[in-house]
């Protein structure tokens, strides 16, 4: 209640000045001074009144004090609360259930296709959000639209931590016939984007697997930076991660530097494995399609715990894990089904 009060202070006035009887009170109280003499009368004989009660009931002062300390427990509650919230509110920049504009600062091409933004939060507030969480982005107006008329929306994984101070960085690569990156290429600083969020996909818990292997295509590799650089930062956290990220050619490959070094800083705890479609002369990694075979050749199976994540594009997340029912996780189908994965072992972003 406080702090839902506290969030929309044009609410409370709203509601304070819309009791019309407020101002006759007060109106009306303000023309009684010719009375007071008889005012005060009435109260002295109340007060001797009171006075004789009490003398006679002495166990009222017992109920009076128990009241007095319920008073104060309560007015130290609701401080608490005051405090917890209005804490809470200077920190969070995104709401769960309202969309926020951020001003975006800064552009920085990455590649052919692919920008990096950086949007300004407000100062000393922070994302906010447990890992593995997406945040909701969509136009700062009602262009363009989805298929149903509305403004489109589409989910995106921050690259920045969601506890830097000030500043959300999103990764964000332009289709040219999709609906929203277009629009997205097209800001320059100064423009707002809304958000909402952050919204929990699940919760990560250290060493709840053994090994986990991320298989990403394209800008699915965002999910995946998230969850595997939030476990290598855990110092409990022994999960071992293989990443299988796919990309059309090479100069597609997002993060590449980063992941490299990741793997380099960290070589008992992640390997990176890159799949091209269309491979170069002298290429190391894969090429073609993720298939049973591949699959098994980069991270054979054993007898310990494992899970396997998945985001890309709708027809790579299908000939691997099979589609995803809309919200739900669907069945599991395609390669990881044929290599005996279970659901519970499978996770389609
Ligand atoms: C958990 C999660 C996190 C993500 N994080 C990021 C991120 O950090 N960065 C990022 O860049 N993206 C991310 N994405 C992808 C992002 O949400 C959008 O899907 C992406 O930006 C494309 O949006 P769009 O509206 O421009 O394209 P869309 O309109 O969705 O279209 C995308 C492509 O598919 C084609 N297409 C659309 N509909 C069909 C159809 N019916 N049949 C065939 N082809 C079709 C379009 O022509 C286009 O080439 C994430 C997705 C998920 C699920």
């Amino acid at each position: 209640m406080l702090a839902t009060r506290l969030r929309n202070p044009l609410r409370s006035t709203l509601s304070k000045s819309a009791n019309p009887l407020g101002r006759t009170y007060a109106s009306a109280s303000s023309g009684g001074g010719s009375n007071l003499p008889l005012i005060l009368g009435a109260a002295g004989l109340l007060g001797l009144g009171g006075y004789v009660y009490l003398q006679r009931n002495p166990e009222i002062f017992g109920k009076i004090d128990a009241l007095k300390q319920d008073v104060k427990a309560k007015a130290e509650g609701l401080e608490a609360e005051r405090k917890a919230s209005s804490s809470e509110n200077s920190l969070a920049a995104l709401i769960k259930d309202s969309w926020v504009p951020f001003k975006l600062t800064r552009v920085e091409p990455y590649n052919h296709n692919t920008k990096i933004y950086t949007f300004d939060i407000g100062e000393n507030k922070v994302a906010g959000g447990e890992v593995a969480y997406v945040v909701l982005v969509k136009p700062d107006g009602d262009e363009p639209k989805d298929d149903k008329g509305n403004p489109v929306i589409r989910p995106y994984t921050a690259i920045s931590s969601s506890e830097d101070k000030g500043i959300i960085k999103l990764l964000i690569k332009e289709y040219k016939t999709g609906k929203l990156t277009p629009y997205i290429a097209s800001l320059t600083p100064g423009q707002n984007l809304q958000f909402k969020g952050p919204i929990q996909k699940f919760k990560y818990e250290p060493n709840s697997i053994d090994r986990g292997l991320c298989i990403a295509g394209g800008s699915g590799i965002t999910p995946m930076w998230q969850l595997i650089t939030h476990s290598l930062k855990l110092p409990e956290d022994k999960t071992k991660w293989t990443l299988v990220f796919c990309n059309v050619e090479e100069k597609d490959i997002l993060l590449r530097k980063e992941w490299d070094q990741l793997a380099k800083s960290h070589p008992d705890r992640l390997e990176v494995k890159y799949v091209l479609d269309k491979s170069p002369w002298g290429w190391k990694g894969e090429t073609g399609f993720v298939t049973p075979s591949m699959i098994s050749k980069l991270f054979p199976k054993g007898d310990d715990k494992v899970k396997v994540y998945v985001c890309g594009p709708p027809g790579q997340v299908k000939a691997v894990a099979g589609p995803k029912d809309g919200m739900k996780q669907g069945e599991v189908t395609g390669a990881l089904k044929e290599l005996g994965y279970t659901s519970e072992e499978v996770f389609k972003y």
